[in-house]
C-alpha cells in the first residue's frame, strides 16, 4: 500500500479500516481502472462532512425556486439552520414576480403535533401561506419525525391542489433516508419530473434554446453562465434551479438541449427528459477558462450551424481579450501551487480545471456524497448495486410522450461523440487526475489532517465545518460551497474573481504573523558571565 494511503488508514480499528480502505484510493492507472466505494453509510462517530436527505431535497434542489413556497414540515431546527445559508441567489425577473428565497417557512412542530400528528397544522399553515402569498407552487419537505409518525404529506399536497388549483408536491425526504444529501436530490428530481416538467406550453422563441441543469447560482454563477450563453444567441428556457422558477421549469421540456453542470444532483432529470421528450443532454463545465471554451464549442457542434460556430468563436475571443491581463497576473502568483478539494458531489472535479488555468495542481480530492459514476464515469453504472440504505429511494420510470422525437439518430449521435461532444455521458473525476494523487470518498476530519500532513497542499478547499480547524493549523482554507461569500466563480469573469480570491488568501500578510516574533528572532542582546 502506498505510503500516503497507509498514513490515512493505519490508525483505524480493524472494522473501520475494513470499511474505509475502499473509500480511499491512490491513483494507479494500471491495467485495471481505479475503483472506489461510494454512496454507502457513513461510520458513526467518524465526523463526516455529510448532510441529510432533507438538505439535498429542500436545501439544494427545490429551495432555490424563487416563485415557489417551500415548507419545512417538522420542528424548527431544520428550517432555521437551512435558512439563507446556501447562497443560491435569486431576483425577480419581471415586475411582480414573487421571490420567496429569503424566507423560511416551517410548521414548527411541537410535542403535541408529534403525538397527535402534524397534518392539520400543515394544512392550516398552507391556508395561511395562500392568504398571505398566493404562490402558484408549494413544496412540502418532510424532516425526520414525519415518516416516523406517519403524516401523509402527499395526501396534503393533493388536497391543496384541489382546494386552491395550484401545484403542490409532498416530498418524503426525511433526513434519515439514504445515506447523504444525494437521496434528497433523487427524490426532488422525481417530484419535479412528475408534477412540474411538461406542464407548460410556452415554446422557446429563438432558433436554439437550452436549459441549464444542476446550476444553483451560488454567488451568481448561473447569471454569469446565462450572460455568456445569451451573448452567443441561445435562449435559456430554464435553470434547474438557481434563480429558477416553477413558471420556467414547467416549459423546460420544450427546449432543444439540456446542459448538465452538476451531474450528481440532476442526472435523473436529464435522463428522464431524454426518455420522455427526446431532449439530449451534454455534460458541460463552466468552471475554468479552458473548460468554458470547451463546453461552448461542444454546444455549437451539437447544433451544427456555421453561423453559430462563428458567433461562439467571436464571443470566446472577446471574453478572453477582456480577462487575459488579469489571468496572466494571477497565474504569475499561483503557478506551481498545489491544492486539495473536498466538496459535495461535483465541484471537486470542476474546480480542478480552473486551478489548472492558473498553473495549480489538485493532488488530493474527494466528494461527500458522490456515487461511483461521478468518480469513475457513467460506464460503470451497470456495475453499481443498490444497497439496503438506498433501496427505499423511489426510482420512477418514464416513457416517450406522443409528439416528441429524438433530434438526432443513433448514428449521428455516435459521430458527434467521436467529434468530442460529451453527449448523454460523463467521464467522472478520476480520469482527469494524475498518477499518485489521492481520492477520498466521504472524507472526515481525521483524514483531512492526515492528508494535509502527507501532501502539504498550499490551499485546501472545502466547507465551513473544516475551514477554521484547517486555518488554525496554518494552512489556507477557502470555502468551496459558499465561496467565502464571494463569487461568481463561473465563466470568464468568474475565473478572474476566483484567481483574485485565491491569491489574496495565499499572500495575506497574516500568515507571516502566525508565529510570534520572540519565537523566530532573538529579542534581547547581551553577554553571558560579564566577560568582555
Ligand atoms: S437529519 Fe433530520 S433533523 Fe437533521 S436537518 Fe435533516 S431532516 Fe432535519
Amino acid at each position: 500500500m502506498a505510503k500516503e494511503r497507509e498514513l490515512l488508514l493505519d490508525q483505524y480499528s480493524t472494522r473501520v479500516f475494513k470499511n474505509r480502505k475502499s473509500h480511499i484510493t491512490q491513483l494507479e492507472f494500471a491495467e485495471e481502472p481505479d475503483e472506489i466505494t461510494a454512496n454507502t453509510r457513513a461510520i458513526p462517530g467518524i465526523i463526516t462532512a455529510r448532510g441529510c436527505c432533507y438538505a439535498g431535497c429542500k436545501g439544494v434542489v427545490v429551495g432555490p425556486m424563487k416563485d415557489s413556497v417551500v415548507i419545512t414540515h417538522g420542528p424548527i431546527g431544520c428550517a432555521f439552520y437551512s435558512w439563507a445559508t446556501r447562497r443560491n441567489k435569486a431576483k425577480s425577473s419581471y415586475e411582480g414576480e414573487p421571490n420567496f428565497v429569503p424566507y423560511s417557512f416551517c410548521t414548527d412542530m411541537r410535542a403535541s403535533d408529534i403525538v397527535f400528528g402534524g397534518e392539520k397544522k400543515l394544512e392550516e399553515g398552507i391556508d395561511e401561506i395562500m392568504r398571505l402569498f398566493n404562490p402558484k407552487c408549494i413544496f412540502i419537505c418532510s424532516t425526520c419525525p414525519i415518516g416516523l409518525i406517519g403524516d401523509d404529506v402527499q395526501a396534503v399536497a393533493r388536497r391543496t391542489e384541489e382546494k386552491y388549483g395550484i401545484t403542490a408536491i409532498g416530498y418524503s425526504c426525511e433526513g434519515y433516508k439514504g445515506v447523504s444529501q444525494s437521496a434528497g436530490h433523487h427524490i426532488a428530481n422525481n417530484g419535479l419530473m412528475r408534477y412540474v416538467i411538461g406542464k407548460g406550453e410556452e415554446a422557446p422563441k429563438s432558433k436554439y434554446s437550452v436549459n441549464i441543469l444542476g446550476e444553483y447560482n451560488i454567488g451568481g454563477d448561473g447569471w454569469e453562465q446565462e450572460r455568456i450563453i445569451k451573448k452567443i444567441g441561445y435562449e435559456v428556457v430554464s435553470v434547474f434551479t438557481g434563480d429558477g422558477s416553477y413558471e420556467t421549469i414547467k416549459n423546460s421540456h420544450l427546449a432543444d438541449l439540456n446542459l448538465v453542470m452538476c451531474h450528481r444532483s440532476i442526472n435523473y432529470i436529464a435522463e428522464m427528459m431524454k426518455t420522455k421528450y427526446g431532449v439530449d443532454w451534454i455534460k458541460v463545465n463552466f468552471i475554468g477558462i479552458g473548460a468554458t471554451c470547451k463546453s461552448l464549442r461542444m454546444i455549437a457542434t451539437y447544433f451544427n450551424d456555421p453561423e453559430l460556430t462563428k458567433r461562439t468563436e467571436e464571443v470566446i475571443a472577446e471574453e478572453l481579450a477582456e480577462i487575459s491581463e488579469d489571468m496572466e497576473y494571477y497565474k504569475s502568483k499561483l503557478k506551481g501551487k498545489t491544492a486539495g478539494i473536498f466538496v459535495g458531489g461535483s465541484r471537486s472535479h470542476h474546480y480542478q480545471m480552473l486551478l489548472r488555468d492558473f498553473g495549480m495542481e489538485t493532488t488530493i480530492a474527494g466528494y461527500e456524497f458522490a456515487h461511483r459514476d461521478d468518480y469513475e464515469g457513467r460506464e460503470i453504472i451497470p456495475q453499481i448495486k443498490a444497497d439496503a440504505d438506498s433501496k427505499n429511494i423511489e426510482e420512477i420510470s418514464v416513457s416517450r410522450e406522443a409528439g416528441y422525437e429524438d433530434r438526432y439518430s443513433e448514428e449521428e449521435m455516435k459521430e458527434m461523440r467521436a467529434a468530442g461532444v460529451e453527449l448523454d455521458t460523463y467521464d467522472g473525476m478520476l480520469k482527469d487526475m494524475k498518477k499518485g494523487y489521492m481520492v477520498v470518498d466521504d472524507y472526515n476530519m481525521f483524514e483531512t489532517d492526515q492528508l494535509i500532513e502527507a501532501y502539504k497542499p498550499d490551499i485546501f478547499f472545502s466547507g465551513i465545518k473544516d475551514k477554521y480547524a484547517i486555518q488554525h493549523g496554518g494552512v489556507v482554507s477557502r470555502q468551496m460551497h459558499s465561496y467565502d461569500y464571494s463569487g461568481p466563480y463561473a465563466g470568464f469573469r468568474g475565473a478572474v474573481i476566483f484567481g483574485r480570491d485565491v491569491a489574496m488568501s495565499l499572500y495575506t500578510n497574516a500568515w507571516s504573523l502566525v508565529k510570534p516574533p520572540w519565537k523566530t528572532t532573538p529579542m534581547i542582546e547581551g553577554m553571558l558571565g560579564g566577560a568582555g
